[in-house]
């Protein structure tokens, strides 16, 4: 088809569609945003031609859980998920949706991450903020899901209790509002106060409404350790009493004591979709997870309300003896010769205070100071007025296998998108950030084999968007948009570590999203082509 002229050929490569289960040699052709042609274009004009011989060819990756609501008001590039694939991303997830946060007081908490970035909460509703993020642009893609949380404040505050039936229908007219306005569902954070305050009954009444608008419920389950078969079925019954669809969010659990319990909530999963629940899952690859660390270690009522009165109660000796008595059940302190306690396994992340304590784990701390661990743990909650982060090396690695094998789960990365120039690059992230996709096609897919190459292009790309109901991405096919990820199937791995976050992944060739070049030999080529996507329209 000599006569045929395409913007871009992408040629030489062998592609995997993500509908095929075997590699096929095919090129690419791309005219304005979308693939126009697959097969034998030798012959064809071309304004640019993309070289993948000797690489594979796939759609775009699709991260169906980020949190880069939060940094798109810094940096647009997204250089940390462009570098590895991504090329649609869904934010607002585990109940914090900075799309609908506005500059009022309510909002400080969400507005306090903006600041370190000298950024501003600079719209009021979901439509004002996704018109901001068309407006400044994005290397990416952009999906929002309106956050459970961050609702209930616009409407309730911090009030820590369930809402009556006067709060539950005002939060359903905000929520119907985020949908209206495009919106792809909700998503609680029910670990994390207020979306934990929420019982079943408020979670069901706004499921129902999402399920009107063909949204779904993603949800970071109310509790990931020891009470993980109880929060896996509460989301079940969401799922089943609300009749929508259910995403688990980084799908594992906590704690070594917990370990293997994924082989009974998978049961619990399957058994479900036999009922008719529609559920699916996501993970990220990595054995250690990284949050707030008063929420990883205090009993759920010493973490609810205000942060003030978070800390008020960690500086009231009686209550803070009572905070203590209970992290020392599920987190003992050191014994002499212990190698095994949980402490061994939590490392400082985030500490805007005292940095030259990041990456020491609680257990080198408390055994410099001579101190009880607990008590050390909870003095840096204070002393860090809660901003305080922690990796806690507490995933079990059969778990991260076994969870990745089913059919049904996604690759979600759980990331801020971020990029190592500028001040984004002192960011103490998780290397996830970065090394998520790859991680996934090199150690998982190449060297264990713990699933196939086929299996793992699906469960980044196909599997994602038939969950939004994308029906033009995430495949490889004529008509549907030209987001393309190019890799070296033989060489594609993650390099971020804990220490090093910010190192970009090697392998990943060229990306492309809505035809155009993002991301090429190495760097960000300067382009935001990505678009906010609404849901319906
Ligand atoms: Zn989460």
């Amino acid at each position: 088809m000599a006569d045929d002229r395409y913007d871009i050929v992408v040629h030489g490569g062998t592609v995997l569609d993500g509908i095929c289960d075997a590699p096929y040699a095919a090129d690419i052709g791309i005219v304005d945003d979308r693939v126009v042609a697959i097969g034998d274009l030798g012959d064809a004009h071309a304004s640019r031609r993309v070289s993948a011989v000797g690489m594979r060819v796939a759609p775009g990756f699709i991260d169906i859980h980020t949190h880069s609501d939060i940094s798109i008001t810094f940096h647009q590039p997204m250089v940390s998920m462009i570098s590895q694939g991504v090329t649609t991303q869904v934010t607002g997830n585990c109940s914090l949706c900075l799309g609908l946060a506005t500059s009022s007081e309510t909002f400080a908490f969400e507005q306090s991450w903006l600041d370190a970035h000298g950024a501003r909460i600079c719209w009021t509703d979901l439509d004002g903020h996704l018109k901001y993020v068309r407006e400044i642009g994005c290397g990416t893609n952009y999906v929002m899901l309106a956050g459970h949380g961050t609702i209930r404040k616009r409407v309730m505050g911090m009030a820590d209790r369930y809402a009556d039936r006067h709060e539950i229908e005002a939060m359903k007219r905000e929520l119907v509002v985020a949908l209206e306005q495009g919106a792809w569902g909700i998503s609680t954070g029910l670990e994390y106060t207020p979306s934990g305050c929420a019982n079943l009954e408020e979670l069901v009444a706004l499921s129902s409404v999402v399920r009107r608008y063909g949204g779904f419920y993603a949800t970071h389950l109310r509790n990931e350790g020891d009470a993980l078969l109880e929060a896996v079925a509460e989301a079940l019954a969401v799922g089943e009493q609300a009749r929508v669809a259910v995403q688990l969010s980084h799908h594992k659990a906590e704690g070594r004591r917990n370990w293997g319990k994924v082989h009974e909530t998978i049961k619990m999963v399957d058994a479900a979709r036999q009922r008719g629940v529609d559920v699916e899952m996501d993970q990220y690859p990595y054995t250690a997870f990284m949050t707030n660390l008063a929420t990883q270690i205090l009993p759920p009522w010493a973490v609810r309300g205000s942060n003030d009165e978070v800390l008020a109660r960690l500086q009231d000796p009686t209550t803070r003896q009572g905070i203590a008595a209970e992290v020392r059940d599920r987190y003992p302190d050191l014994e002499d010769d212990s190698t095994e306690s949980p402490w061994e396994l939590i490392e400082i992340g985030v500490a805007r205070g005292l940095r030259s304590l990041q990456g020491r784990t609680v257990a080198s701390l408390a055994r410099e100071q001579r101190r009880s661990a607990v008590d050390v743990a909870l003095d840096l909650v204070v002393h860090e007025s809660n901003f305080l982060s922690a990796i806690n090396h507490g995933i079990g690695a059969e778990d991260v296998r076994y969870v990745m094998q089913h059919p049904l789960t996604m690759i979600g990365s759980d990331a801020v998108g971020t990029g190592p120039e500028g001040k984004t690059g002192d960011d103490p992230v998780h290397p996830r950030c970065y090394g998520t996709f790859p991680r996934v096609l090199g150690r998982y897919v190449r060297e264990a084999g713990v699933i196939t190459e086929a299996e793992a292009i699906k469960k980044m790309t196909v599997l994602p968007a038939t969950r939004l109901g994308l029906t033009d991405r995430g495949k490889l096919a004529p008509g549907a948009y030209a987001d393309i990820v190019v890799y070296d199937p033989n060489r594609v791995e993650d390099t971020a570590t804990y220490e090093e976050p910010h190192r970009v992944a090697t392998g990943i060739q060229t990306v492309l999203t809505n035809g155009r070049i993002t991301w090429d030999a190495g760097a960000w080529t300067g382009a935001l082509p990505g678009r906010v996507l609404r849901r319906g329209l």
